[in-house]
């Protein structure tokens, strides 16, 4: 099969398994540049749950290439068939799997609904099996439904402001045309639901079934991360269904942390940049926002993508022996740069100004679609995009 891009909407079909390992590798590749991770030995053994894509990948390559750790991954990804590509996250895990074991790091990859009680059960068995206790527990899910384990209740998360409808500027990437959204609000149930899908709720469960099992490590650490970004998209996300799902994740901080006190855990959320995920290009207003944002970055040369982000994260926070950079409510900061009032000034200016006509030239859109592309494995170079691939490789 010849594997090009198929993009519907903010979704792209098809992925490219060589294009996948070429990311994978590129990832791998900048860690291995920046060298161990001092106290990054302090990691010995990493769940990472929602392992396979964006911030979850970067923290899995991070954890394994920068600190040594064996690593333990969920994520729930499309197998291949003869005639169809798997999801871009089965690729990269088998690409991950590939070059840990090359590097001689335990690796294993559960594939499955990480919200069901099964998978919590198959984690700790393999733990209790590969690993025997785990130090870090990265909570990195991005869903848009989850089956409640308990009532066996579909709820289905809405990205929508809460009080009152919104009509905001956003941005039709496929078309590069900045438009009017309307939003309507969530009532009381969809918002619920949301909080139900993307909040506290399911990070609990791990940790308490996890703890039950004995298999936590003392000091053991987890972190869930979430984002803030600034009031040109508060309405669609802090202020609105997301947000309210994002601080019911503070909630859980606090009562994970008091749960883990007697193997002298802690529980910390994280406050991470806007970048070019599956997850954030699916919701409105965003990429406008997140454009504008990476040309001011990228000008001032202070711009991250995933896994630049994410080492940083582990080396001057998770691992670094200085105090981390705390904000009121606890949660870890790293979207400082993000939210720097140069950046945000010179943000909020081009906000105020683009159009269609000079969306090119105000923002970086161009970037934008070339890291949506390149979560699917499009646009690396050195990848033969006309080669006539097997998309099972070789297990169909
Ligand atoms: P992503 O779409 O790249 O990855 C989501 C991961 O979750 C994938 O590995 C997927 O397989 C897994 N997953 C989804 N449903 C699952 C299920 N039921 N069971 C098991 N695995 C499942 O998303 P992302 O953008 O990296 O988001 C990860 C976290 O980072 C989210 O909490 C998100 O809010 C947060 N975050 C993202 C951004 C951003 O700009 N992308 C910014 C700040 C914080």
């Amino acid at each position: 099969m010849i594997i090009k891009p198929r993009i519907r909407g903010f979704i792209c079909t098809t992925a490219h398994p060589t294009g996948c390992a070429a990311n994978v590798k590129q990832q791998i590749g900048y860690v291995r540049e920046q060298g161990e991770i001092d106290g990054g030995a302090s990691i010995n053994n990493a769940l990472v749950i929602g392992s396979s894509g964006g911030y979850g990948l970067a923290s899995r390559i991070v954890a394994a290439f920068g600190c040594g750790a064996a690593t333990l991954g969920v994520s729930f990804e499309r197998l291949p068939t003869q005639k169809k590509t798997a999801t871009a996250g089965w690729y990269n895990n088998v690409a991950f799997q590939a070059a840990a074991e090359t590097a001689g790091l335990y690796a294993k990859t559960l594939d499955g609904d990480a919200y069901s009680d099964a998978m919590k059960e198959q984690v700790i068995d393999t733990v209790k099996t590969d690993m025997r206790q785990i130090d870090l527990l990265v909570y990195s899910l991005a869903s848009p439904v989850r089956q409640h384990p308990r009532t066996g209740e579909l709820h289905r998360s809405v990205i929508k402001p809460l009080g009152a409808a919104l009509h905001m500027k956003s941005v039709n990437v496929d078309r590069g045309e900045v438009l009017e959204v309307d939003l309507e609000p969530a009532d009381a149930e969809e918002t619920a639901a949301t909080v139900a899908v993307m909040g506290g709720e399911d990070w609990e469960f791990w940790i308490d079934a996890l703890k039950q099992a004995g298999v936590l490590a003392p000091g053991f650490r987890t972190l869930a991360y979430t984002y803030i970004g600034s009031e040109l998209t508060w309405p669609i996300y802090w202020q609105g269904t997301l947000g309210r799902a994002k601080e019911d994740l503070d909630r859980a901080a606090t009562a994970i942390t008091q749960e883990l006190a007697d193997v002298q855990g802690e529980a910390r959320v994280v406050v991470l940049k806007a970048v070019v995920t599956q997850a954030m290009s699916a919701i409105p207003v965003v990429p406008l926002y997140a454009s504008l944002l990476f040309k001011a970055m990228k000008e001032r040369n202070v711009h991250e993508n995933p896994i630049q982000h994410i080492y940083r994260m582990y080396a001057t926070q998770l691992c670094s022996a200085a105090p981390v950079r705390l904000d009121d409510v606890g949660r870890i900061r790293m979207d400082d740069v993000e939210m720097s009032a140069d950046i945000q000034d010179d943000v909020r200016r081009r906000w105020d100004l683009v159009s269609s006509e000079n969306l090119a030239e105000l923002g970086d859109l161009a970037g934008f679609r070339e890291d949506f592309l390149k979560i699917f494995g499009f646009g690396f170079a050195g990848v033969d995009y006309d080669a006539d691939l097997d998309p099972t490789l070789g297990s169909g």
